[in-house]
């Protein structure tokens, strides 16, 4: 029998699997601190567990970390793992070092299964969820290496991350069983202590689940918009197909009822020819805004350079049309921030988290045969065309 994995328990499942053996639930806190506020994995090491416990525990759980298979930093201090998930699998996770605050990218699928147009991931299909234990594995091995390194701060909070945002490999909300008790994890203070603001789980677009979070646990919100109608969002970010974007701002406003921050970031990745112009700009701004399909929507946005991969056949929009896109929403009123890239050395900026997985879906296929948008079309370098059925 393999052991018990105690990376896929919150507080209330410690607690539980205390009580199977015996022990009371102050048990749980204690343990719950050594392994994710110590880092420690080894039960022997855990001096204040009494020894009857440790000897329970030795045969029946264990601290089990992902293999890692490959660090990479980049020169700007990014550092991304590749960690082994199993048959064939593999996951990434990214740390981002700023002034104020030490951000890590973690991942909760083997692949995706949304498919969208712009995303290496969304194109190698999907494999897998990932367990709770491997979600939070992502978060334990960065957080105790990086401390190991000497990035920590020392003194009574020596953490070095201090934001989690769900914007790895995978739809947290197609993984929500697992995601959930993650991230209670994520926010207990016997653990990471992370503020629901500091918190961010990002989108396509699952309405229902959206539900779900802003009932049971509501952090912040990203949502990957990418298109001002629903026609464009059919073809980049195909769930528009289940979810409209009424729907999926009604939600919205739902969430914002319950949420941390007072906004949803709208996440929009530029790519040339396809959704960058200003007539695109005026579309989102006029759908959230009072006169929208669900009036005035509280939100900033989040403008991504579109990362290129091979085979995505799309190209990053310009400089100069990403700033007149920019602009104009923010003429309009609406907060708008233009993510820097960060790690490209490294291939860690967003959409480019391209750990191999088995797919089972074989969606790159059915992705290079949709038909783009005809400004997209128009422009013959645009898309590759070359490798239909794969
Ligand atoms: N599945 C979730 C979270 C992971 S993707 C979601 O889609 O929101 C994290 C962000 O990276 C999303 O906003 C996604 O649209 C964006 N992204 C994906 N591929 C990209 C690429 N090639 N270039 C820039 N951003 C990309
Ligand atoms: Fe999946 Fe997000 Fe990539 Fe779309 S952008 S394919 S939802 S990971």
């Amino acid at each position: 029998m393999t052991a018990v994995n105690l990376l896929d328990f919150d507080l209330d499942g410690l607690a539980d699997f205390c009580a199977q053996l015996g022990e009371k639930r102050f048990r749980a806190v204690q343990l719950m601190r050594w392994i994710h506020q110590r880092g420690e994995a080894d039960f022997e090491r855990m001096s204040d567990l009494a020894k009857s416990l440790r000897g329970k525990l030795a045969g029946v759980a264990e601290v089990r970390a992902l293999p890692v298979i490959s660090e990479q930093r980049s020169a700007d201090g990014t550092v991304k793992w590749l960690f082994d998930v199993g048959a064939g699998n593999a996951v990434e996770a990214v740390f981002i070092p700023e002034d104020d605050r030490g951000t890590l990218c973690v991942s909760s699928q083997a692949g995706c299964a949304v498919g969208c147009r712009f995303c290496s991931t969304g194109h190698q299909g999907f494999s897998r969820n990932l367990t709770t234990g491997e979600i939070l594995a992502q978060l334990w091995f960065a957080e105790h290496s990086l401390r190991r390194a000497g990035a920590g701060r020392g003194g009574p909070d020596p953490r070095v991350i201090t934001n989690v945002v769900m914007m790895g490999m995978g739809e947290p909300l197609q993984n929500y069983a697992a995601l959930l008790p993650a991230l209670r994890v994520m926010l207990d203070d016997h653990a990471y202590g992370l503020s629901r603001r500091r918190l961010t789980v990002s989108t396509s677009g699952v309405v229902p689940m959206m539900d779900r979070l802003r009932d049971e646990l509501p952090v912040a919100l990203a949502v990957s918009l990418h298109a001002p109608d629903d026609a464009l969002r059919d073809q980049l970010v195909p769930i528009n197909r289940k979810y409209p974007l009424a729907e999926l701002l009604a939600a919205c406003q739902r969430y914002l009822e319950r949420a941390p921050r007072d906004f949803i970031t709208f996440e929009y990745c530029m790519l040339d020819g396809v959704n960058d112009t200003p007539a695109h700009a005026r579309a989102l701004l006029a759908l959230v805004s009072a006169q929208g399909p669900v009036g005035r929507v509280p939100c900033k946005f989040n403008l991504i350079p579109f990362n290129p991969f091979p085979k995505s056949g799309l190209r990053r929009s310009s400089a100069e049309r990403v700033q007149a896109f920019a602009q104009i929403l923010i003429d309009g009123g609406v907060v708008t921030t233009l993510r820097k890239t960060r790690g490209d050395d490294i291939d860690a900026a967003c959409g480019q988290l391209a750990g191999e997985v088995q797919d089972r879906t074989r969606v790159h296929e059915r992705l290079v045969r949709m038909p783009l948008p005809a400004a997209a079309r128009s422009r013959p370098d645009a898309i590759g065309g070359g490798h239909e059925g794969g």
